[in-house]
């Protein structure tokens, strides 16, 4: 769904799994932040282009949103609680600590709300995971996160779960690299960065060296 005065903004989608996509819906670090969720739109919008919603679901939530907009504030101000509290839950993952219990309960509080509506599909003649589709309901969009979170964890490629080492960067991401080396959200934002930084580390460092040097060149040391 395409806003009305076009824009809609883009999301970055390099977390590798749905729920680490939510939880990177914040740029930046948690010390900068900028909020990329700022209506509940945003937050429509997110779900659309990630594919926790179908086009039409988005429609109609957007719909029901601005029927019911104080419903929807409290809605979003849920979600941005709810990814807090996964952001918190895979950093422990990341950096191998426990998670805390309170981010445990608010994971397991959405699932349950989640898994109600969850049913099997027959597509293609297999199964699927589907969900009863509600327009209505304004947090249909966390079902697939919460889905999703409880799936990673479960998951033995739960190790593969990293931080981003970029200076200023919080997101979190799936190194499904063979040597499991991968440190950087992206190559093209946080890695070229990284890069930079070092090559003007490299410089700077070398600079009083070669400056010696000219000098001992010119007989003035
Ligand atoms: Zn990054």
């Amino acid at each position: 769904m395409a806003s009305g005065d076009g824009t809609e903004y883009v999301f970055e989608l390099s977390g590798g799994r749905l729920c680490l996509d939510y939880v990177n819906t914040l740029s930046g670090s948690r010390a900068h932040p900028t909020e990329r969720l700022n209506s509940y739109r945003d937050l429509v919008s997110w779900g659309r282009q990630a594919g926790a919603l179908g086009d039409r679901e988005a429609q109609q939530l957007a719909q029901a949103a601005q029927r019911r907009p104080e419903e929807a504030a409290r809605t979003l101000a849920e979600a941005v609680r709810f990814r807090e509290a996964l952001f918190r839950l895979f950093a422990a993952v990341a950096s191998l600590r426990a998670p805390d219990q309170g981010d445990m309960a608010a994971l397991n509080a959405m699932l349950g709300r989640a898994l109600a509506r969850q049913r099997i599909e027959r597509r293609a003649g297999g199964f699927v995971w589907g969900w009863i589709e509600d327009g209505e309901a304004l947090e249909r969009v966390l079902w697939p996160v919460a889905r999703s979170a409880a799936d990673l964890l479960v998951s033995p490629d739960l190790k593969r779960v990293r931080q981003c080492a970029g200076a200023d960067c919080d997101w979190l991401f799936m190194d499904m690299s063979r040597n499991r080396s991968r440190r950087w959200c992206d190559m093209k934002g946080c890695g070229n960065r990284a890069k930079a930084r070092r090559y003007y580390e490299r410089h700077r460092a070398k600079a009083p060296t070669g400056a010696a040097a000219g000098r001992a060149r010119r007989g003035l040391v």
